[in-house]
Parts: structure tokens; sequence; C-alpha cells
């Protein structure tokens, strides 16, 4: 439990939101992978990635919109100098908008 960070501790919406976009990011991931690996193309594997990133997506969504709307997230952002707190999913966006 080392690792988690104090905004986790005081905002349990965070915590909340921040697990659920890291789950819909593994789960994309995961059947991003299965469909390579098994060599599937076309609509139907092309619908499932849709899917799954529009998961990741929208969960992502929710966790910004909490992020600058939430006071006790705001305030742990203000007394710990910290920038985004998904910062460890922005590899994963970025992929998003390309
Ligand atoms: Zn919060």
């Amino acid at each position: 439990m080392g690792t988690e960070s104090s905004v986790q501790v005081f905002c349990p919406d965070y915590q909340r939101l921040l697990k659920e976009s890291q789950i819909a990011l593994t789960i994309w991931n995961n059947g991003r992978a299965a469909i390579h690996s098994a060599g599937h193309r076309g609509r139907d594997a092309d619908n499932t990635l849709r899917i799954l990133q529009g998961n990741f997506a929208r969960a992502w969504a929710a966790l910004q919109r909490h992020d600058q709307y939430c006071e006790v997230c705001q305030r742990v952002s203000i007394s710990e100098g910290r920038s985004f707190p998904g910062r460890s999913l922005a590899p994963a966006v970025r992929c998003l908008n390309a």
C-alpha cells in the first residue's frame, strides 16, 4: 500500500474513477492483444476494439471531469503541487487521440 498517494486516501470518488479507468484500459489492451494474437481482422474485431476504446475514453473523461470539479482533489492538488492525477494513463490517452 506504500505506493498509494494521499489523493486516493482523501477522495474515494477519485480512487473509484481512477480504478475504473485503469480497468477499462487493461481490458482494452488485453482485447487488442487477444485479437492480434488470434489473427482476427475485419469488422467484428474493429467493433470490439472500438467498444473497449470507448469504455476507456468514457472512464477517462469522467476522471478528468472529477479532477476539474472536485474540491477535495483540487485542495490536494494545490497542497501537493501535483499536476494531473492520471499521469500514469497519459500514454494511453495519446493513443486515443492519435
Ligand atoms: Zn476528488
